[in-house]
C-alpha cells in the first residue's frame, strides 16, 4: 500500500465519526501524491504525513453561561492549534449548533494550506463551538463570549495563536471576546482578528473574503481567455461572504441573481440588490423572506435550489457540503463555465470530480476564499506597527495577493502535469512551503 494510502487509512481508524475530516484529509492527500512518491523515503522516515495529518494541540472546554430566563446552558468550546510550522495557529471561530471536534479539525487541517497560499507568516488552527446565536438576545451573545473567552484566552495570543470570525462569529462577537480578552490579560494587543476600526480593526477585512473570491475568480477567467464582464452568476448563503461576493461581482460587470440562507433562496432576475441584502442580514438580522419587501418583482422559495438557475458563474458561499452531485450536473446541464469556491469545502467530492471532468473550471475554497485570512494577517500587520492603512491601501494589497495566488497554484498545477486543475495546484503549492518548514525545523 502506498504511503499516502496507509496515512488516509489510519487517520479513517483512528479519528471515527469525523466524516468531514476524513473528507479533507482525503482530498489534500490525494492531491500531493506526486510529491510524496518522489520523497517517499524521506517522509516515511520523518512520519511527515502522520505529523501533518495529527493536530500539534486540540483544546475542548466547557462553556455555561446564564441565558434571559435566568437558567445555565452549557456548550462545549473548542480550538485546534494545528501547524505553527510558518507562523502563529490562524483561523476563525465557527459558532453554529452542528459544530464538533471533526467539523473543527476539517476546517483546522484545510485552513494550513490556505495560509500558507497567502504567502503570509501564518499557521493554522480553527475554533469554535455548538451555540446556536440564532434568536439569542444581545445580553445572551456577549454572556456566551466572555464564557468562551475565560477559557480560551490562556491558550491564544498575538505570536501564538490569533482567532478571527467565520459563520456566526461576526464584528459583534469579536468585539465582547477581545473585551474579555483585554479584561483578563491585561493585554491590547492583535489577539482577535475581524474587529471593530475603532479598536485595531483594518479597513477592507469586512470585505475581503468576498471580494478576495471575486479578484481569483476574475484571474482564472483571464487566464483561461475569458469575462467575467456580462456573466450571470449564481451565489449561495447571505453572511458575510456572499454579501461581499455579490458586491464585488457587481462592480466587475456580472449579474448575480441568487442568494441563500438555511431556510429558503431568492431568485432575482434583475440582480440582487446588496443595499437591500445588507439592511436585512447585517443590520436587522432578518430572514430572507424579507427581500421581497424590497424587490417586489424577485421570488422567495424555501429549501434548497440555487443551483437550478442557469448561469455561467456558481459561487457556493455558505456552508460545507451544500453543492452535490445532482448540483453539479444540472449547472453543468445549464453550461456553468467556473465554480469557485467562497465557504470552506462547499462541493462535494463527486461533484468536484464532476465539475472537473466537464471542463468547468474550479476553483478550490482554499485558495478562493484565502483573501480573508490575508487580510486577517494584514490586520496583525497594523496591529504590530500600531498603524492603520487606507481602504485602497488593504484592497490593493489582497488583489496582488489573490492574483499571486492564482498564479502559483496555475504553475504548481502544470509543474505537476495537471494543468487547470487547481485542486491539486493549490494542495501542492500549499504542502510545499508548510513541507520545506517542517523539515527545517526538525521532528518537533
Ligand atoms: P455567516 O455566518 O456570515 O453566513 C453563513 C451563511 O451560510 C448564512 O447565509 C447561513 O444561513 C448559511 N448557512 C450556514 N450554515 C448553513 C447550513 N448548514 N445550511 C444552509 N445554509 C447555511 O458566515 P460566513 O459568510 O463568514 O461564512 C460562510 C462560509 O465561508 C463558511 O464555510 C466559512 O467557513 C467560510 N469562510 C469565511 C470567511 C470569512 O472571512 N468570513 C473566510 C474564509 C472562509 P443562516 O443565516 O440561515 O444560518
Amino acid at each position: 500500500m502506498s504511503y499516502v494510502d496507509e496515512v488516509i487509512e489510519r487517520v479513517e481508524r483512528e479519528n471515527p465519526n469525523e466524516p468531514e475530516f476524513h473528507q479533507a484529509v482525503r482530498e489534500v492527500l490525494d492531491s500531493i501524491r506526486p510529491v510524496v512518491d518522489a520523497n517517499e523515503a524521506a517522509y516515511r522516515r520523518d512520519a511527515l504525513l502522520e505529523r501533518l495529518v495529527n493536530p500539534e494541540r486540540q483544546i475542548k472546554f466547557r462553556v455555561p453561561w446564564i441565558d434571559d430566563k435566568g437558567d445555565v446552558q452549557v456548550n462545549t468550546g473548542y480550538r485546534v492549534q494545528f501547524n505553527s510550522a510558518i507562523g502563529p495557529y490562524k483561523g476563525g471561530l465557527r459558532l453554529h449548533p452542528s459544530v464538533n471536534i471533526g467539523i473543527i479539525k476539517f476546517l483546522g487541517f484545510e485552513q494550513i494550506f490556505k495560509n500558507s497560499l497567502t504567502g503570509l507568516p501564518i499557521g493554522g488552527g480553527k475554533g469554535g463551538s455548538d451555540f446556536n446565536p440564532k434568536g439569542k438576545s444581545d445580553r445572551e451573545i456577549m454572556a456566551f463570549c466572555q464564557s468562551f473567552m475565560s477559557e480560551l484566552c490562556k491558550y491564544i495570543g498575538a505570536d501564538t495563536d490569533v482567532p478571527a470570525g467565520d459563520i456566526g462569529t461576526g464584528a459583534r462577537e469579536i468585539g465582547y471576546m477581545f473585551g474579555q480578552y483585554k479584561k483578563l490579560r491585561g493585554l491590547f494587543e492583535g489577539v482577535l482578528t475581524g474587529k471593530g476600526l475603532s479598536y485595531g480593526g483594518s479597513l477592507a477585512r469586512t470585505e475581503a473574503t468576498g471580494y478576495g473570491l471575486l479578484y481569483l475568480t476574475d484571474e482564472m477567467l483571464k487566464k483561461n481567455g475569458k469575462d467575467i464582464k456580462g456573466k450571470t452568476v449564481v451565489v449561495s448563503g447571505s453572511g458575510n461572504v456572499a454579501i461581499y461576493a455579490v458586491e464585488k461581482a457587481q462592480q466587475l460587470g456580472a449579474k448575480v441573481v441568487t442568494v441563500s440562507d438555511s431556510n429558503g433562496w431568492v431568485y432575482d432576475p434583475d440582480g440582487i440588490d446588496v443595499a437591500a441584502l445588507k439592511e436585512i442580514k447585517e443590520v436587522k438580522r432578518q430572514r430572507l423572506t424579507e427581500y421581497k419587501n424590497y424587490r417586489p418583482n424577485s421570488e422567495y422559495h424555501e429549501g434548497k435550489g440555487v443551483w437550478s438557475i442557469k448561469a455561467d458563474i456558481a459561487l457556493p458561499c455558505a456552508t460545507q457540503n451544500e453543492l452535490e452531485l445532482d448540483d453539479a450536473k444540472t449547472l453543468v446541464k445549464n453550461g456553468v463555465i467556473a465554480v469557485a469556491e467562497g465557504a470552506n469545502m462547499p462541493t462535494t467530492a463527486d461533484a468536484t470530480k464532476y465539475l472537473q471532468e466537464n471542463g468547468v473550471l474550479f476553483a478550490p475554497g482554499k485558495a478562493a476564499n484565502a483573501g480573508g485570512v490575508a487580510t486577517s494577517a494584514l490586520e496583525m500587520s497594523q496591529n504590530s506597527e500600531r498603524l492603520s492603512w487606507s481602504f485602497e491601501k488593504v484592497d490593493s494589497k489582497l488583489k496582488d495577493i489573490m492574483v499571486n495566488l492564482f498564479d502559483n497554484i496555475d504553475d504548481a498545477a502544470k509543474r505537476y502535469g495537471f494543468p487547470g486543475n487547481y485542486v491539486v495546484g493549490a494542495n501542492i503549492a500549499g504542502f510545499e512551503k508548510v513541507v520545506d518548514a517542517m523539515n527545517a525545523q526538525g521532528i518537533v
